[in-house]
Formats: structure tokens, sequence, C-alpha cells
């Protein structure tokens, strides 16, 4: 089995998968692509996740869509036609995910997408093209709730592809939970329990926008008179604060986070203000109250039956949000459960023919 990480939202969705194909008679080679290539983006998650190193190592570095991806294609067919996988397992939506989805097609090994069927209907967003052009090249879509399969059969997906498995990246989050909430994080940084809030953003929508970014800290500065603002600061967000010499005055900004460390955080924060996919998924199954600093989600579950409230992008929504704290934790989600590993790498053994170490062995 050959799996493909490239970017901070690939490990904690693939590690859960590697161990739970421990039960099974086959090799696992990890291929990392360096589409994130800073230690804090990608080798803290190796370490915090307990994952084995990369065998191979692309280094593709940063670059267009189309860089990045040529460069993935350039160098994926080789290692695949050595190493001969009987299927690539690909995860989430990131440019690396969908260059390695083509790569594996061209060279006619199966692919699996972990994380399929979510779609957020707007096609500005480049997450939007990568997902929904990676399913359509899978032979299996693991999804992780109804509406992602609902969503694969309406474009046309054969049912027969897509196992509904759960969330894999909840499995990494309860996995590593005590551990986080030992680091106690927030004590590090002199703040209290449920007394401060988490902010990360780094979508284009938001980041690209100078005024809107300026709106947004200001925004942000307001609340901290409040509350504390704690914003560890995605390098991407991070180049455009520094090239447009922008800085909060009272909120925190910090460097980006380690898994143990950023969980831990999250676990203990009074609400979470975000754009990112994943931490919307967290903050729901932690029932952390979360505000998405969008305009919609391709993941409305977090909305529906999690902590999850979609603010829009007018940063105007952002000082109402302490007063709507009132979104109480509900009911674990079905499949989000902490074995959504065990149970695909069940389904990735179906379509790759694997043999059980223990026949029999697996409750899924
Ligand atoms: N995360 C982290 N450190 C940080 C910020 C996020 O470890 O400083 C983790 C977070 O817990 C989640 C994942 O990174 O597991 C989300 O990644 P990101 O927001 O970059 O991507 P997205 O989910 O939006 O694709």
């Amino acid at each position: 089995m050959l799996h493909v990480v490239g970017a901070r939202p690939n490990f904690m969705k693939i590690a859960p998968i590697m161990r739970g194909l421990e039960a099974y008679d086959c090799e696992q080679l990890l291929v990392h692509t360096g589409q994130h290539y800073d230690p804090e983006m990608s080798d803290a998650f190796l370490r915090d996740l307990d994952m084995p190193q990369p065998t191979h190592h692309l280094g593709v570095g940063s670059g267009s869509r189309a860089e990045q991806t040529a460069r993935i294609l350039d160098q994926l067919p080789t290692i695949l036609k050595t190493a001969a996988p009987r299927a690539v397992v690909v995860a989430g939506d990131v440019t690396s995910t969908l260059a390695a989805a083509l790569a594996t097609t061209f060279e006619d090994i199966p692919v699996v997408h972990v994380e399929a069927g979510l779609r957020s209907f707007d096609w500005s967003m480049p997450e939007e093209h990568n997902r929904l052009m990676v399913d359509h090249l899978s032979q299996l879509c693991l999804t992780h709730s109804a509406g992602a399969d609902d969503n694969l059969v309406r474009e046309g997906i054969e049912p027969s592809r897509i196992r509904l498995v759960g969330n894999t990246m909840i499995d990494s989050l309860f996995a590593h939970l005590t551990a986080a909430k030992r680091l106690a994080p927030h004590r590090e940084l002199g703040l209290a329990e449920r007394g401060y809030l988490l902010v990360t953003l780094h979508r284009p929508r938001v980041v690209d926008d100078p005024e809107l970014l300026q709106r947004v800290l200001d925004a942000l500065d307001a609340l901290a008179e409040e509350i504390p603002v704690v914003f560890p600061v995605h390098p991407r967000t991070r180049a455009r604060l520094d090239a447009l010499r922008m800085r909060p005055t009272r909120a925190r900004l910090l460097n980006p986070l380690g898994y143990l460390p950023f969980i831990g955080l999250e676990a203990a924060a009074k609400a979470v203000l975000t754009d990112s996919g994943g931490i919307q998924e967290e903050t729901t199954a932690l029932g952390v109250p979360c505000f998405t600093l969008r305009d919609n989600t391709e993941r409305p579950i977090t909305c529906t039956e999690g902590t999850n409230q979609l603010i829009g992008t007018d940063p105007e929504a952002i000082p109402t949000i302490l007063n709507r704290l009132a979104a109480q934790p509900r009911a674990p989600l079905p499949l989000w459960d902490g074995h959504a590993g065990a149970r695909s790498a069940d389904a990735i053994a179906v379509l790759a023919e694997l043999q059980a170490l223990q026949p029999g062995a697996s409750p899924w």
C-alpha cells in the first residue's frame, strides 16, 4: 500500500489508516510530496502522530498549483512503477492529493480517497476542484458522513465505490487528546481554561484580500479587550501579514503549533474562530463552540449536528460571537468514534485483496 501526504491536514487523516492496515499482511510506503515543508507544518506532525518517516520525499516546495502538480506528476510515476502498490491512499483536498490521484490513475493503479464526498458547492475554492476531481478518479471513496455519500451518488458515482467508514481525523484527535491535555499548552501561554478565543485563518477568501484582512485584525483586537485572543498563524497568512506590514495590536500571534499543543489549546478554548475545514470537525467532536468565518462549508453536519456556526466573511460578525456561545455540545456523531481507521483498512483490504494477519480479528 502506498500513502501520499503533503500538507498539514493530511497527516492526521492518514495515520489511523496506516495503523489499521497493520492488521493486514501488507508493506506500507509513505510518500511525502513536500507541498508543506516547514518543520512546524510537516515534521512536527510525523512526530506527534507517531508516524513512520516517509520512504520517499518529492520535495516539490512552493509554487503555483500547476507547478506543484507538474512536479508531482513528474516524480511519482517512477516510484509507482518501482513499488507497484496494490492501491494508493490519498486524503482530503489539497493540491498534492489531486496530483497524486492523477499520477496513480495514469499508472492504472486504484486510488483510495479518504474524506471523500465533501462539497462546499463553491467553485471559487481550489479545494472544491481538488476534492471533486479526486472523488471521480477513485475506485474507493471513504466517507465520514451520510451527506457525503449522497453528494457522490448525485454526481453519478456508483454506490459500490463508496464506503461510509467515519472520520479518521477524529481517530487521531481521540488517540492524542489525553497527551495533549496533559501538556496544558494554555497554561504555558498564561491563559485560563475556557478563558480565551483560539483563531486560525488561512483561506484565500480572507487572507488574500488586504482590506478584509485588516478589518478582521481590527475586529480581533476589539474582541481581545473582552477575552484573550490567540492566533497561531499559518505560513500563508504570515506571508500576507509581513508583505502588508500588518500586525494586530492586542490579539496575540503565535507560530503554527504542533499537533499536540494545538489540539490541547483547542480542547481548553472558550471558543474557536476559524476558516479551517478540519478544525470545524475537531471542535464538534470536542464540544467546543466554533465560529466559521466563511459563507459556506463542505462540512454541514458540523452545523446541523455539531457546535459549528457559519458567520460569513463580514468581520462585523466577529464581535457578536461572545453572545452566541449557546451552542451546546450534542451527542457524538455516528462513526466519529475513534475506529474509522480500522474500518477504512478493512474496506481497503477488500479492494486490494489483502490477507488479515489474524483472520476474523477485526470487529468492524
Ligand atoms: N493544526 C495544528 N496546528 C495549528 C493549526 C492547526 O496542528 O497551528 C491542525 C488542526 O488540529 C487540524 C489540522 O491542523 O488537525 C487542520 O489543518 P488546516 O487548518 O491547515 O487545514 P484544513 O483543515 O483547512 O484543510
